[in-house]
């Protein structure tokens, strides 16, 4: 962390600063040149407020030069973390494709998905069972009985599953779902994040619809402070002005986060897009930036789906992506530095 002073800054004033940053047990280094004075401050400045400092009168600019995030960042953790879920892995390498429905309609339903993504390839099987729906009239979900019919799909298929909790006040009913999946509008709702620092399940956590991929990071942190290393991070598509898709994929937070995280990432293409026609070539794309997996909504009938279905694959349109993705992965790694 950087702080120029003020060319003006009063002895005292600077007296009082310099007392402040060695009470939060870091060392400031004084750099004076002619027309500008710097403190460079060496140590642990992870906990420091860059707010509390501009408020000195000294003080006329702060930077953060170190990432704010420790436990994600790949400076401190240089091998790929693989997440593990049921023997399924995640990450350094490792690809998996998590699909289903947006929600679980019935029992009947979700089995039929599983069953169908499990035989053309898909590993996990996703479904909503607590909907975050924009209009409180829209369909919610099946909530504890969406889990059970879920819950029967994995004994079925022997599929893991992933699954969205909406409030803390759920946890018990998901002790048999395998991944935890915070959604997008939760990605900062810090009190969830910390509570799930300490549960020992995998966490798929998307990134918010406005978020940098800072902020995104640490909210990643939230989850490793409380001692769970296992987040999966997801990138959906963000909001922008063009509403030719639903939200815009940033497919760079791919090379960009593998840079700044050792944490898996994995893309979203169907909440990105909104539509079907678009998720095969997204997935492709996908897979060419290096993610580590994607996970994809698949319905047996799209159109009567009650939640998603315009972005919803049927199984046919989900056959043939695999089949690319397959194709393709392998050519992605044998062009592999
Ligand atoms: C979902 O996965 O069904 C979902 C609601 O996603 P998001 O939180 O990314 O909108
Ligand atoms: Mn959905």
């Amino acid at each position: 962390m950087v702080i120029i002073l003020k060319q003006n800054a009063k002895q005292e004033e600077i007296s009082e600063l310099l007392q402040w940053i060695r009470a939060q047990n870091v060392d400031p280094q004084s750099i004076e040149g002619e027309s500008q004075h710097i403190l460079g401050l060496v140590g642990n400045t992870h906990a420091i407020d860059i707010d509390a400092i501009t408020t000195f009168p000294a003080v006329e600019n702060v930077r953060r030069i170190a990432e704010p995030y420790k436990k994600a960042n790949r400076k401190f953790h240089h091998h790929d973390t693989i997440v593990d879920v049921a023997g399924y892995k995640i990450g350094g390498g490792n690809f998996q494709v998590i699909a289903g429905p947006c929600s679980v309609e019935s029992e009947q339903q979700v089995i039929s998905i599983a069953q169908s993504v499990k035989q053309s390839g898909a590993h996990l099987l996703r479904g909503g069972a607590f909907k975050p729906r924009t209009s409180p009239y829209a369909f919610q979900g099946l909530k504890d009985e969406g889990i059970k019919y879920l819950i029967q799909a994995k004994k079925q298929t022997g599929m893991p599953i992933v699954s969205e909790l909406m409030s803390m006040e759920h946890i018990d009913l998901f002790n048999d779902v395998d991944v935890i999946q915070v959604g997008a509008r939760n990605m900062q709702n810090f009190v969830m994040l910390r509570e799930l620092g300490a549960c020992n399940k995998p966490i798929l956590l998307k990134r918010g619809l406005a978020n940098t991929l800072e902020e995104f990071l640490m909210s990643a942190e939230y989850i490793m402070a409380g001692g769970n290393s296992n987040v999966i991070l997801c990138e959906r598509g963000i909001r922008s002005f063009d509403h030719a898709t639903r939200n815009v994929l940033d497919l760079s937070a791919v090379p960009v986060l593998k840079r700044l995280t050792h944490l898996p990432i994995i893309i979203d293409p169907s909440h990105a897009t909104g539509k079907a026609e678009l998720v095969e070539s997204m997935s492709l794309a996908a897979v060419a930036a290096g993610a580590d997996g994607l996970i994809i909504e698949v319905h047996n009938n799209p159109k009567a789906a009650l939640c998603d279905g315009a972005q919803s694959l049927d199984f046919p349109m989900f056959a043939k992506l695999m089949h690319k993705v397959d194709v393709l992965k392998k050519c992605v790694d044998s062009l592999k530095d």
